[in-house]
């Protein structure tokens, strides 16, 4: 069997990594990526000889499947997991946010209202009916569980940060998601949040992957590829690739690519996804500064305060061991934003100096010598946005196109799972068997 994966980030690379492993014989792969290199979301960038994760990324204790997949490379070892501290920023200050006692102490609720917060967070770690959440509107739903005050001091802000604005339409889905998955983070007694890093960073996983790829059996990674369309030949199927020769035939196509982008080039194949997920994306300016100090203890400060231009502030470095950092501190400034916006339109050097700008305001004590660089770096579609309303994905009816032998595979099928590593590597594996017993 010939199969073609197009696009090259942990979803094409493991779909390639399973595929061949479980295949009784022999699959020809041919992976196909637009990019100079592999890695996609998890890719990399290089400061002062290092390589270091473009985006923030962290691997949770529950994550059974990445870890597998960390595992069956080898790279267990370089797996570890430290403590996490949250911490909110107000405007003026950081107020610590990370264990119960902390939401004792927090200012700006009454009892009523931290107990009503309690509540709205026990209630989300544990109903168990995403489908009837979906068709529950966030903010309606949040104010009736937890009231009008928590809702206007503490959910609302970090949901207009995190929607570029606007939330309406987001259903109740959004917040059960993001709770639950934390929720595997903390330790039994609930006081201690532990998150684990790779050492090298996420791009280690995809180095690894794309390493041992052409070992296990015939697979090609051609990168520089950028798929434009895709010709249907009898049960068969034909991949372009900008300025090559069309590629194939191919029996099966997966596509892993954002479902806008999978519809522009499966349009003359008539391969369209037949599941029209997710209803719309956030594309993401994510400004790296690299300094010679640590900024903060906290691996996470969510931000109450509207007038910063970015979402949050994650500094990845505090997860790792204090040796291995080489004097090198990473405070990742994401802003999740529409691709098509005035924010997402700004030049590289507009923004960087914006963003440092507001980083110096909140932390007086960072001088200008402590930074050893800063760097930017875009994405057009990153975060799936699904609307009350709109289509619920369920595998895998969620993988079919309107042509037979070509699949959409993408983050936006994983609804009302959170897109991450853990949940694309399971997709991956899942669909690898899939697809290894309808055409093997
Ligand atoms: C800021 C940020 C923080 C994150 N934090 C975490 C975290 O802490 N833990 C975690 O597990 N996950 C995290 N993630 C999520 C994780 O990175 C993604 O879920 C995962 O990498 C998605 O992989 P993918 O292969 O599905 O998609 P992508 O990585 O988007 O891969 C798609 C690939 O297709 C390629 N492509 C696009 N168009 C074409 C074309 N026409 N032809 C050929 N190729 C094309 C792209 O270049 C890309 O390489 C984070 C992501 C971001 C952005």
């Amino acid at each position: 069997m010939r199969i073609a994966i197009l696009g090259g980030g942990v979803g094409g690379l493991g779909l390639a990594y399973f595929l061949s492993r479980h295949a009784p014989t022999p699959l020809r792969i041919d992976l196909f990526e637009e990019g100079a290199a592999v890695g996609g979301l998890a890719g990399k960038f290089q400061h002062r000889g290092r390589w270091f994760d473009r985006h923030y990324h962290v691997v949770l204790a529950s994550d059974r499947h990445l870890r597998g997949l960390i595992r069956d490379l080898g790279l267990e070892a370089a797996l570890t997991f430290a403590r996490s501290r949250s911490g909110l920023w107000d405007g003026s200050r950081i107020i610590p946010f990370d264990d119960p006692l902390d939401l004792v102490r927090f200012p700006y609720l009454g009892w009523v209202d931290k107990a009503r917060l309690i509540a709205t967070i026990l209630f989300c770690q544990h109903a168990g009916d995403p489908e009837g959440l979906h068709a529950v509107e966030l903010e309606p739903w949040l104010v009736r569980l937890g009231g009008a005050r928590a809702f206007e001091r503490v959910w609302a802000p970090l949901l207009r940060t995190k929607f570029d604005g606007a939330f309406d339409g987001i259903p109740a889905t959004y917040l059960w998601s993001r709770i639950r998955r934390m929720q595997s983070t903390r330790d039994t007694g609930g006081a201690v949040e532990k998150l684990g890093i790779l050492r090298g960073g996420t791009h280690a996983l995809v180095d690894s992957l794309t390493a041992v790829l052409p070992q296990t059996g015939d697979v090609t990674i051609e990168t520089n590829a950028r798929v434009t369309g895709l010709e249907p030949e009898g049960r068969s199927t034909w991949v372009y690739v900008d300025g090559r020769e069309p590629r194939g035939p191919y029996d099966v196509v997966v596509s892993t690519l954002p479902s806008p982008v999978h519809d522009r080039v499966a349009r003359s194949g008539g391969a369209a996804a037949r599941v029209p997920v997710p209803d719309r994306y956030l594309g993401l300016i994510d400004v790296v500064v690299v300094l010679e100090r640590q900024l903060s203890p906290y691996y996470t400060l969510y931000l109450l305060d509207p007038s910063l231009p970015f979402t949050g502030v994650m500094e990845t470095t505090n997860l790792v061991p204090g040796g291995e950092r080489g004097g090198t501190h990473l405070v990742y400034l994401p802003r999740y934003a529409d691709a098509a916006g005035k924010e997402y339109g700004q030049d590289d050097e507009t923004l960087k100096a914006r963003y440092v700008g507001r980083l110096f305001e909140m932390f007086p004590e960072l001088d200008p010598g402590d930074v050893q660089g800063v760097y930017l770096f875009r994405e057009r579609f990153v975060e799936p946005v699904h609307l009350v309303g709109g289509a619920f994905p369920v595998f895998p009816e969620s993988l079919e196109t309107r042509r037979p032998g070509v699949y959409l595979m993408n983050t936006g099928r994983l609804y009302p799972l959170l897109h991450n590593c853990q949940a694309v590597v399971a997709m991956a594996h899942r669909t690898a068997l899939y697809l290894l017993e309808r055409h093997g």
